[in-house]
C-alpha cells in the first residue's frame, strides 16, 4: 500500500489529490491539504477515477484496423513504420493540406499536446482541429480584439468580489472557478455580497443566489443588452477608468445608449424591475466580476454574448483590481494566437474558414473531408478525443471519417473514433506517466502542478511524448540521440542553472534549423535522460520556464523562485520537477494587469466593428425553431458526468440512463411520467430517452447531459447520443461555435 499527490482529470479545476494504491488500485482518494490552489478540496466525482484508470475498454497493445473491420495486434516498430510511410506519401503527393489533427489532451493531460503538435510542423500542416474550438473560441476571438492577442485570457476573483454575475454557468456542477462550492457557501452566507446566477433552469447555484434571472433561452444577449443600455443611460459607468484604460468607449456607448432596453428585457421574459436592480447593483458595487460558461458560450449570438458579458466588467471598470475580472499570465500557453485580418493563416478548402487561436471548429471538419477539390483532408490524427460522439452532427462525422485515406488514433481507450481508426495506438494513462495541465489561470497569484506517474503504463502502451518522438525519428525528421546535448544536460545543473545546455540547445538549433519545430522531442531525448525516472517527458518544461521567468521575473521571485536573469528559469524548473503537489510559480501584482495586454498603447480597444455591426441588426434577429415545441439545452453539467473521461457506466451512483430532464407540467401534456420512455427528435436526428421530471426547469426546455453513450464493452450505447441531434450549420456564423443551448426538437412517448 503506498499514498502519493496527483490531481483530478476531470474538469478544468485539477484539484490536487492524496491518493492511496493498493495492488495497482485506488482504494482512497482525498483532496491534498497542501495543493497550492484547491487546498484539500475535490467534489464527489474524484472518488471514482479507479472507474478510469482500471476497465474493459482499456487499449493494451496497437492495433491495426482491417478490411472487415476487424483489429489485429501490431507492433509499435510495425505500426509507425507503415503511418510514417504513409504520411509522407500523402504529404509528398498532397502536401500539407491533405493533413489535419484533432485534439491533443485531454482535461488534464496537456504535456502530450507539446509532443503532438510537432507532428503538424512535419506535415507541414496547421489544420489543428479541437473541442476548445466549439467551446471557446468566441471568447478568444474577442479578446483578441479588445487587449491585441487572442492569448490574453481573463479569470475572475469571485472569491473577493462583493457582487457575482454568473452567466449560462453552474458553478456547483461544472465548477470552473476555485473551489466552486465553498465559494458558493461563502459568498450565500455574506449578507453584504450579493451572488445572481442567470439561467433557464434554477440549477443548484441558482437556488443558492440572492437573485435568480430565469431567463428565456437564447435571450442572454438582450439581457445583457439591456443591462449595459441601462447603466450608461443612469451614467453608472466608470467615466475614469474608460478614458485612463481604454479607447473607442465614445463610439461604444452611442450604440449603448440607443439599447430599445423596454423591448429587449420584454425579449428575456424577465422581470424588468429585476433586470434594472441587476443592473445597478452590478454597477454600483466595491468590486464586481462576472463568471459565464457554455451556457452563453454555446447559444444563439455566442461571440456577442462574449463580448457583452466582457463589456459589463469593462464599462463599470471592474477590471484590473481585486474582486473584478482579470488577465492573468501563462506557463503552458493551450492556445496561439491567428488573427484572420492577417492572411498568413491558411483558410479551409470548403469552407473557407480561418483558424481562432490556431484552432479550427468541429462543425465545419466532416466538409472539409467529404469536400469534392483535391485539396480535401485526406489523414488524420486524433488525440485523447472521441469526436464521433463530442462534435455536432455524429452522423456526418461517421460518414466523413469513413471516407479517410488513413485516421489514426491515440488514446487510452476503444473509443467510438477509434472503431474506425485505420491505426489505434495506445497511449498511457494520465496516472502512468508524468503529466501536467494547460490550465493555470490564476491571478494574482498563478500555480503549475507536475503530476508524477503512480502506475507503469498498461500493457505495451506509451506516453504521447515517446509516441510521437518515435514516430518523427521513424519519418526522418530528427535523429534518436543527441550525444553533445546529452553530455551538457548532466553536467551540475544545480551550480550551472542548465545555462550551458540551453547554450548549446540554442546553438544546435540555429545550426540546424530545420529540427527547430521539434525542439520538445529533442529535450525529451537529450535533457530528460538525466531527470528522475519518468520525468524525462517534463524536459520541455525547461524552455518553457526559462522564457516565463524572463517575462515574469518580479512575480516568479515574489512565488519564492530564486535565481538571476540566466538561472531562474531553471529554478522554477527544478521546484515545478520537485514539489508533488504543484508549486506556485508567480505572484503578480494587479499593475501588472496593464503589461499583459498586447496592444502598443496597453489600452483596452472596447469599439469591435463586427460585434457592433452584430449588436445593431439585434433588434431584427429572427427566434429559431419556432416550429418546434421544445428548446433542448444540450451537455448539461450533472453529478455524474464528466465529457468522455469515463467510459464504464459504473462510475454513476445516479442519472444511469443521462435522462432527459422536463418540466413536469410539459411532461403530463405529453402523457409522460418519470421514468418513461420518450423520443427527443431534432432537424439533424432522433434520439431515445428516459424521462425526469424536473420542475427546476422552464416550461418548453428541456436538458440532456454530455458524457453518455459510449459503446462500453461493444454494449449498445450507454445513454443519450446527444450530438445525434445537434447540426453542423445551427452555429455562429462568426467562429462556427455550435449551439449546443438551443436545440429545437419534438419529444413525444414511444410506444412501449
Ligand atoms: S471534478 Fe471535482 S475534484 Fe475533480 S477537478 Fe473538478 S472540482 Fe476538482
Amino acid at each position: 500500500m503506498t499514498t502519493d499527490n496527483t490531481a483530478c482529470i476531470l474538469c478544468s479545476r485539477n484539484c490536487g489529490l492524496t491518493v492511496t494504491i493498493e495492488n495497482g488500485r485506488f482504494t482512497r482518494i482525498r483532496g491534498d491539504d497542501e495543493h497550492p490552489v484547491s487546498k484539500g478540496y475535490i467534489c464527489q466525482k474524484a472518488a471514482r477515477l479507479e472507474h478510469y484508470q482500471n476497465h474493459a475498454d482499456r487499449l493494451t497493445h496497437p492495433l491495426q484496423r482491417l478490411a472487415d473491420g476487424s483489429f489485429v495486434r501490431v507492433s509499435w516498430d510495425e505500426a509507425l513504420g507503415d503511418i510514417a510511410r504513409r504520411l509522407i506519401a500523402i504529404r509528398e503527393k498532397h502536401g500539407g493540406r491533405a493533413f489535419a489533427f484533432y485534439g491533443g489532451g485531454g482535461q488534464g493531460n496537456h504535456l502530450g499536446g507539446i509532443y503532438s503538435q510537432q507532428l503538424h510542423k512535419a506535415m507541414q500542416s496547421r489544420f489543428v482541429y479541437s473541442s476548445l474550438a466549439q467551446e471557446k473560441t468566441g471568447d478568444f476571438w474577442v479578446n483578441g480584439r479588445l487587449f491585441g492577442h487572442q492569448t490574453c485570457h481573463t479569470t475572475e476573483d469571485v472569491e473577493h468580489a462583493d457582487y457575482v454575475l454568473f452567466i449560462g454557468t453552474n458553478p456547483y456542477q461544472a465548477h470552473g472557478i476555485p473551489n466552486a462550492r465553498d465559494a458558493l457557501r461563502d459568498l450565500q452566507r455574506d449578507p453584504a455580497r450579493t451572488m445572481v446566477v442567470v439561467d433557464p433552469r434554477r440549477s443548484e447555484t441558482a437556488k443558492q443566489a440572492d437573485i435568480h434571472l430565469q431567463i428565456r433561452p437564447g435571450t442572454d444577449a438582450f439581457l445583457m443588452l439591456a443591462m449595459l443600455g441601462i447603466i450608461v443611460r443612469e451614467s453608472l459607468h466608470d467615466r475614469d477608468f474608460l478614458s485612463r484604460r481604454c479607447q473607442g468607449f465614445a463610439q461604444l456607448e452611442q450604440e449603448l445608449l440607443a439599447v430599445p432596453i423596454a423591448d429587449y428585457v420584454q425579449r428575456t421574459e424577465l422581470a424588468a424591475a429585476d433586470v434594472e436592480r441587476v443592473a445597478r447593483g452590478f454597477a454600483t458595487a466595491r468590486a464586481a466580476c462576472v463568471r459565464i460558461d457554455l451556457g452563453i458560450q454555446q447559444t444563439l449570438h455566442s461571440t456577442l454574448n462574449s463580448y457583452l458579458e466582457k463589456l459589463l466588467y469593462l464599462v463599470t471598470g471592474n477590471f484590473g483590481k481585486r474582486g473584478g475580472n482579470n488577465l492573468h499570465s501563462f506557463l503552458l500557453p493551450l492556445i496561439g494566437h491567428s488573427d484572420e485580418r492577417m492572411q498568413k493563416y491558411p483558410r479551409t478548402a470548403h469552407h473557407r474558414m480561418f483558424p481562432i487561436s490556431g484552432l479550427y471548429p468541429p462543425n465545419i471538419l466532416p466538409d472539409e473531408i467529404a469536400h469534392a477539390g483535391e485539396d480535401r483532408i485526406r489523414a488524420m490524427f486524433v488525440d485523447s478525443s472521441n469526436p464521433v460522439l463530442t462534435a455536432a452532427d455524429t452522423a456526418a462525422y461517421e460518414r466523413a471519417f469513413g471516407k479517410l485515406e488513413l485516421l489514426v488514433v491515440v488514446d487510452v481507450a476503444m473509443t467510438e473514433t477509434a472503431r474506425m481508426a485505420h491505426y489505434v495506438l495506445p497511449a498511457a494513462s494520465q496516472f502512468e506517466k508524468w503529466e501536467a495541465v494547460g490550465f493555470n489561470l490564476e491571478f494574482p497569484a498563478n500555480a503549475f502542478h507536475l503530476r508524477h506517474g503512480l502506475f507503469p503504463p498498461l500493457a505495451e502502451s506509451l506516453p504521447e511524448a515517446e509516441i510521437y518522438t518515435r514516430l518523427l525519428e521513424k519519418m526522418g525528421e530528427i535523429p534518436p540521440r543527441f550525444p553533445l546535448l546529452e553530455r551538457l544536460a548532466g553536467l551540475e545543473p544545480q551550480i550551472t542553472g542548465h545555462v550551458l545546455f540551453l547554450g548549446a540547445l540554442a546553438a544546435t538549433l540555429a545550426r540546424k534549423p530545420r529540427w527547430q519545430p521539434y525542439a520538445a522531442s529533442i529535450l525529451y531525448r537529450s535533457l530528460g535522460r538525466t531527470l528522475p525516472e519518468g520525468a524525462a517527458l517534463a524536459a520541455p518544461l525547461l524552455g518553457l520556464t526559462t522564457v516565463y521567468s524572463r517575462r515574469h521575473s518580479a512575480a516568479v521571485r515574489r512565488a519564492g523562485h530564486r535565481g538571476n536573469k540566466l538561472t531562474l528559469g531553471a529554478a522554477l524548473f527544478r521546484a515545478i520537477i520537485e514539489r508533488r503537489s504543484g508549486t506556485l510559480m508567480s505572484t503578480h501584482t494587479f499593475d501588472d494587469t496593464w503589461s499583459l495586454i498586447h496592444h502598443p498603447d496597453r489600452r483596452i480597444h472596447l469599439a469591435i466593428p463586427e460585434m457592433l455591426a452584430e449588436l445593431r441588426a439585434l433588434a431584427s434577429a429572427a427566434v429559431p425553431g419556432a416550429d418546434f415545441p421544445f428548446i433542448l439545452m444540450a451537455g448539461e453539467r450533472r453529478s455524474y458526468n464528466a465529457n468522455q473521461i469515463f467510459r464504464d457506466p459504473a462510475w454513476r451512483k445516479v442519472d444511469r440512463h443521462g435522462a432527459l430532464r422536463l418540466h413536469p407540467a410539459d411532461a403530463q401534456k405529453l402523457g409522460l411520467s418519470n421514468g418513461a420512455r420518450a423520443s427527443c427528435r431534432s432537424a439533424t436526428g432522433e434520439v431515445e430517452v428516459v424521462v425526469e421530471l424536473d420542475d427546476n426547469l422552464r416550461r418548453g426546455t428541456a436538458t440532456l447531459p454530455h458524457g453518455y453513450g459510449q459503446r462500453y464493452r461493444d454494449s449498445t450505447p450507454t445513454g443519450p447520443q446527444i450530438n445525434r441531434l445537434t447540426a453542423a450549420a445551427h452555429c455562429d456564423p462568426l467562429t462556427r461555435t455550435p449551439f449546443h443551448k438551443y436545440v429545437p426538437v419534438h419529444i413525444a412517448p414511444v410506444a412501449t
